[in-house]
């Protein structure tokens, strides 16, 4: 925890004042990185290194404020959790897509088995790798991967992303909790695709290879309520992205998403690729990569200059 409650939050509006509380906060996430470790689950992603750390904050008239390792690209990870729950949005609409799962915060971690055992047959929600896999699940039924890569694409204004097969073999060569998640939703009959090509699709959203600038691309449209302020084009209806926006705020940050609403309170959703996306309704998107995680799989960097930001630029939702 950085700031305290007692604290003024300030309100800075000068343009130099923001650059230097941006930077502040880009040199705060450069230092936490140093309490965090990478993941090592996937063996892949134990390679990163816990140094590196990039924050990148994009406006809607196109101005980019970039420090640190913003190029560098990385696997998304549970990012790819807001680009599925958009497609499933869009193309099945909101009656379907959450009949299948729920809109509830789990408070477990987020490949926990637990409660979808015990509790609920449904997910708790789109943002967990159980319900990512049940809306994985009804979105083969639709499209297919390279569907959905053009989706990602849009939704990050990039075409570099492309699928990381090396990070893509490793997940689906150790991915065995997601595999007992996909076939405990099947044994349960709720599961609507196919359970190995929904895992297949599953993984290779994940192992799609991003930076902190894609990552900012995407809190950027749903800043602007799902148009892309530099075309004009509409990628999905504004209805959706607050749906979307109010899950990320929720259960974006695994079973640390209370604290973090409190501390930064901004809808932003979290990978253990090192990557945060972090969206400010009407004016910015946010993205960090920091692969320096802490216990709960959230990127420490990222947390600390996300907070050092909401709390001297006034970002929360709230304030
Ligand atoms: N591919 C990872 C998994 O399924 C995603 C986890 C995450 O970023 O939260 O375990």
């Amino acid at each position: 925890m950085y700031f305290t409650y007692e604290q003024p939050r300030f309100d800075v509006k000068d343009e130099n004042e923001i650059r230097r509380v941006i930077k502040e906060a880009y040199e705060n996430g450069c230092e936490a990185a140093k309490q965090g470790k990478v993941a090592n689950y996937i063996p892949e992603l134990a390679k990163a290194n816990p140094n590196d750390f990039g924050l990148c904050v994009r406006s809607m008239d196109g101005k980019e404020l970039s420090f640190g390792q913003v190029d560098k690209r990385f696997s998304v990870q549970s990012i790819s959790k807001v680009v599925n729950l958009a497609a499933a949005l869009k193309f099945l609409g909101f009656r379907e897509t959450f009949s299948h799962v729920q809109l509830e915060p789990s408070g477990d971690a987020f490949n926990s088995i637990l409660k979808l055992d015990t509790v609920s047959d449904l997910p708790f929600n789109p943002m967990i790798n159980a319900g990512a896999i049940q809306v994985m699940g009804l979105l083969t039924n639709v499209m297919d991967f390279e569907d959905l890569l053009d989706f990602a694409r849009k939704f990050m204004m990039d075409d570099d992303i492309v699928l990381n097969e090396s990070v893509y073999r490793s997940e689906r060569d150790t991915g065995d909790r997601n595999r007992a998640i996909v076939y405990l939703l099947k044994s349960k009959g709720v599961l609507s695709g196919d359970p190995d090509k929904t895992l297949d699709t599953y993984f290779k959203m994940c192992s799609l290879n991003v930076n902190a600038k894609s990552l900012a691309n995407l809190g950027l449209v749903l800043a602007n309520k799902g148009q892309n302020p530099f075309t004009g084009k509409h990628l999905i209806h504004p209805g959706y992205v607050c749906t979307i926006k109010s899950l990320m705020f929720t259960c974006g940050l695994y079973d640390e998403s209370g604290e973090y609403g409190v501390l930064v309170g901004i809808p932003s959703k979290s990978g253990v690729g090192g990557g945060i996306v972090a969206s400010v309704s009407e004016r910015w998107g946010i993205g960090t990569y920091g692969p320096a995680l802490n216990k709960k799989g959230n990127s420490v960097g990222g947390i600390a200059a996300l907070e050092h930001m909401s709390h001297l630029l006034r970002l929360n939702v709230f304030a």
